[in-house]
């Protein structure tokens, strides 16, 4: 039989491939469309940075969104009220982290607002959402029978071995009050191949110095405790080999002019392999110097800036200005960075661009790492226009300078390559910090700070 197609046959069948086509790239578009937010608002009186990554999923987005703004309002409201600069200017740092695994998406939202007197204070504020059920779930939702009691103890053993294994002494009353069950004390939990992750904020189970707590359960522990569909996991293909790196023969870069690019506040996906594929075009290597806060969902690219041959720094876990805080939880923002970046690519981080350039002798010994600041201010984050980078770039340009940009914005990313494009014509060559002190047989001094070199 030959199946022959009438007009109206023709035409329904050319509707139903639009139809397709259409709709595959609106799920395009959609995906696309999941953004990176990152707001800086800055003037003589206060510095606000807020930092999220949309998920994708409306009722959360909206969760977010709310806390962002109820905080931003609650900071301008005491700013307002207070109405007067006090030796250091005010400062709100808002992030927000999203984990996924499991069916779950955990969002950790975390705020430090400073409005005078001698420190930040702190908040916490989380929610964990099924992607199976497109509902937010607690704690308890996890349990078969919604039975805490069954895995108290096993909580409680694994509490006291991270206190073991810091070396860390556990006051008896606080861990009693914040490992009941309550939704306030089991708040924030996520899953990995490791196991379930419960968090404890400063101050719930033990002191503000030895600051926020991660107990890892796991899975082998959980078998008849929490519900199958917790259990499975996503088992890991293989072992996770770590990245390498090869260093670049430096010779043909002696007689060149040398000038370092820096990069901070990433990794972004979009916008930091956007830079990743363009510097290429000038043999450029560059240095980042990124958020703790930022490893843990910018894996894949950190990874790939790093076995490009780029370097990678530290700027911190939350960008604190670290004039602010005490010394222990200066500790942990630069040694909570400097772990997680250990993990993902191998190498722990021996430079460190401190928070808005803040530094002192305290912090430096402190830090025990490379201090490295900048002599080239672009101001890309209050111009976002790649020609005025550009510019800005090019007229300070020279011999050993530190070039300071963020490469979570597109309009930085951009102007940082157009002024590569024209300073590679002027016998420029593109390095990182550890190629240039090498080209210039520089030792680097753990009691400097470091403009340029
Ligand atoms: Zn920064």
């Amino acid at each position: 039989m030959k199946l022959k197609l009438t007009k109206i046959g023709k035409l329904v069948f050319v509707l139903l491939l639009l139809i397709i086509i259409f709709g595959l790239l609106f799920i395009y578009y959609k995906k696309d469309d999941i953004k990176s937010i990152h707001k800086i608002e800055s003037n003589e009186f206060y510095d606000i940075k807020i930092d999220y990554e949309e998920t994708g999923i409306e009722k959360i987005d909206k969760s977010i969104v709310e806390y962002v703004n109820d905080k931003k309002k609650e900071f301008i409201d005491i700013v307002d009220i207070s109405g007067r600069v006090e030796t250091s200017k005010y400062n709100l740092i808002v992030n927000v982290q999203n984990k996924e695994y499991n069916n779950l998406i955990s969002v950790q939202a975390t705020s430090f607002a400073y409005t005078g007197g001698a420190h930040y204070t702190r908040e916490d504020k989380s929610f964990i959402y099924n992607t199976k059920i497109n509902n937010y779930i607690t704690f308890l939702d996890l349990l078969i029978d919604e039975d805490f009691d069954k895995i108290k103890p096993i909580i409680l053993e694994s509490l006291y071995n991270y206190a073991k294994d810091k070396k860390i002494i556990l006051n008896e009353d606080w861990v009693n009050n914040g490992t009941k069950y309550s939704l306030e004390n089991y708040e924030l939990f996520y899953f990995n191949k490791e196991g379930l992750n419960i968090v404890f904020v400063p101050y719930q189970v033990a002191s503000w110095a030895d600051g926020e707590i991660i107990i890892n359960i796991p899975y082998d522990k959980l078998k008849g405790i929490i519900k199958d569909e917790y259990l499975e996991g996503k088992l890991s293909t293989g072992i996770d080999l770590l990245p390498e790196q090869k260093p670049r023969d430096l010779e043909k870069y002696k007689d060149k002019l040398l000038i370092a690019f820096t990069f901070d506040d990433g990794p972004n996906k979009k916008t930091t392999t956007r830079l990743l594929e363009g510097i290429k075009e000038y043999d450029a290597r560059v240095t980042f110097f990124v958020l703790g806060s930022r490893v843990e969902n910018n894996k894949d690219v950190l990874i790939k800036a790093y076995t490009e041959g780029n370097q990678i720094g530290s700027h911190t876990y939350n960008h604190l200005n670290l004039l602010l805080l005490d010394d222990a939880t200066v500790l942990s923002e630069i040694n909570k960075t400097n772990e997680v970046i250990e993990k993902v690519i191998g190498k722990r981080p021996d430079l460190l661009r401190p928070p808005y350039g803040n530094i002192n002798d305290n912090i430096k010994s402190l830090a025990n790492m490379h201090i490295i600041n900048w002599n080239i201010d672009t101001e890309d984050w209050k111009l976002k226009n790649r020609e005025k980078i550009k510019e800005n770039i090019l007229k300070y340009a020279r011999d050993g300078a530190i070039v300071l940009l963020h490469d979570i914005y597109t309009e930085s990313v951009e102007g940082a390559l157009l002024a590569m494009a024209e300073l590679e014509k002027e016998g420029y060559a593109f390095v990182t910090i550890e190629e240039m002190i090498k080209l210039k047989g520089i030792d680097l001094d753990y009691s400097k700070t470091y403009y340029n070199f």
